[in-house]
């Protein structure tokens, strides 16, 4: 447990957050401070708010369509849903206190109000961190003659005339985002990943760590034993938040091997503009698959601590590099004429214990521009069924290709220190006590890793696995060895 942690679950810090809730919230200080009017709405909204929402004054409200519970409170300042690591308990930045996008789903689901969480909404606008929102509306409604005595009337019109407007002021002409799904625009494969999901081929994904350091023989003799075995390889960014080589870098070097690729961009690891630079000289090196992802808290990593909150979540990254494949779209407007040619991922949560939630924000990064799921680990077949019922339910199957993640276990302490480090990983108990009793752990953790493969390869929505923390090239061999007879009868 690092400093942070510690400073955490001391009983006087859960003292004092329960006294004062606002002292845990994510700082939005303007960058030049409102005066005369501006400067009176701020405070009156501040206050007004502050008391009611804990409002911290991010300047880009959104209350309206989260049910009342400011986004804002979530550390990492997600305002899509949540991160994927937290639940009602525990958030994974602050684990004294709940998620809060899992407060704002139940609230949704109590209201019967889910689907009004898809729109997508807009990273924040910095320029407007620490002003007043209402005086925001007040401006537009008076643009646009809102104001006068018979724009007020009927009733009905009224209250349709507020909704546009608040849409308008959340929705900048340079985001407008919906509740839409929107397709990718472009007809022809771009990598052999896609064509072979598009294809209906068993799909195997494989992720490799890149080295901490500045030479890459290591690396390229990790990833030789992958050669013509998978079909793509995610090269992680920065996993743990602990710095490493790029992902870049890596997925450059497996191209030079002639492996496939898929490069892992996080939301932790890149703003706005180098989001879009990385993927455009992505594009023209010739990687074409991007996994998008939120990213580890930066607390999980090793101290000096990077900052808090993030300037875009992995809804919208995705979001941004659709629009800038399929119209050309730079955020700030810029058309361009050589788009990138990209293929999509996001990342799904199968453990997560309400899996309908899971499934609203998989919709939403489909939505957005998802075209395939890699899943965080997966243990057990009824864990799979379950979440694939409920992205069923939300028709996502036929819109997205979905890859299981798949890990052997090596022991019953790494079982029980996955469990404990990441939150979003359940591994049964059944499992437990097959790890426990067994005389060579290792080669079980690889045999229910192959029986899981079985298992699950022939369940509708299933596209293929996704192989993950394969440490050792020993392991990485044997797994795969034991694979390739599964995939002959698969075909
Ligand atoms: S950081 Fe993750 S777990 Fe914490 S509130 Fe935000 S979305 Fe929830």
């Amino acid at each position: 447990m690092n400093a942070f942690d510690t400073s955490l679950q001391s009983g006087k810090t859960k003292v004092l957050r329960m006294k004062h809730p606002r002292r845990f919230r994510s700082a939005f200080l303007p960058i030049s401070r409102p005066g005369g009017t501006a400067g009176l709405a701020l405070v009156a909204e501040k206050a007004i708010k502050g008391w009611l929402f804990q409002c911290s004054m991010c300047g880009n409200c959104i209350l309206q369509t989260t049910t009342y519970i400011c986004p804002m409170l979530c550390p990492k300042g997600l305002r899509n849903g949540p991160c994927g690591s937290g639940s009602e308990d525990h958030c994974c930045v602050n684990p004294g206190r709940p998620c809060v996008w899992h407060l704002i789903y139940r609230r949704a689901e109590a209201m019967e109000n889910l689907e009004g969480l898809l729109e997508v909404q807009a990273p924040l606008d910095w320029s407007r961190v620490g002003h007043s929102t209402w005086l925001a509306l007040f401006l537009e409604a008076r643009k646009r003659k809102l104001l006068t005595i018979t724009a007020l009337k009927p009733l009905r019109d009224w209250k349709k005339g507020i909704s546009i407007l608040f849409r308008d002021v959340r929705q900048p002409a340079w985001w407008d985002g919906d509740q839409e799904h929107h397709p990718a625009t472009y007809p022809e494969q771009v990598s052999r990943l896609q064509t072979a999901l598009t294809e209906g081929e068993f799909v195997v994904t494989s992720e490799v760590v890149p080295p901490t350091s500045g030479v890459s023989e290591d690396f390229t003799q990790k990833v030789e034993v992958l050669r013509g075995r998978v079909h793509a390889v995610n090269v992680a960014e920065n996993p743990m938040a602990t710095a490493h080589m790029s992902s870049l870098a890596g997925c450059q070097i497996l191209k030079s091997l002639g492996l496939e690729s898929i490069l892992q961009v996080t939301a932790r690891d890149y703003q706005r503009l180098i989001l879009q630079s990385e993927v455009l000289g992505a594009s023209a090196l010739g990687i074409n698959n991007i996994l998008c992802l939120t990213g580890d808290a930066p607390m999980t990593g090793r101290a000096p601590f990077m900052g808090l909150p993030f300037d875009l979540d992995a809804t919208q990254m995705l979001w941004i590099l659709r629009r800038l494949r399929d119209q050309g779209l730079l955020l700030d407007g810029r058309q361009i004429d050589d788009p990138p040619m990209i293929f999509l991922g996001a990342a799904g949560s199968p453990n997560d214990p309400n899996p309908a939630y899971d499934a609203l924000r998989l919709e939403k990064k489909i939505n957005a521009g998802a075209q395939f799921i890699q899943t965080q680990l997966v243990f057990e077949r009824t864990i799979v069924e379950r979440w694939l019922e409920a992205l069923d339910k939300r028709d996502l199957l036929l819109k997205a290709h979905v890859l299981i993640g798949i890990s052997p276990l090596r022991s019953l302490q790494q079982a029980i220190s996955l469990q404990e480090r990441i939150p979003d990983i359940t591994i049964p108990s059944t499992i437990l006590s097959r790890l426990a009793e067994s005389s060579c752990p290792e080669r079980l953790g690889i045999d229910m890793a192959l029986e899981l493969i079985v298992e699950i390869r022939e369940l509708p929505g299933v596209s293929g696995v996704h192989l993950m923390a394969l440490r050792e090239t020993d392991t990485t061999n044997r797994l795969l060895d034991g694979l390739e007879p599964i995939l002959e009868s698969a075909s």
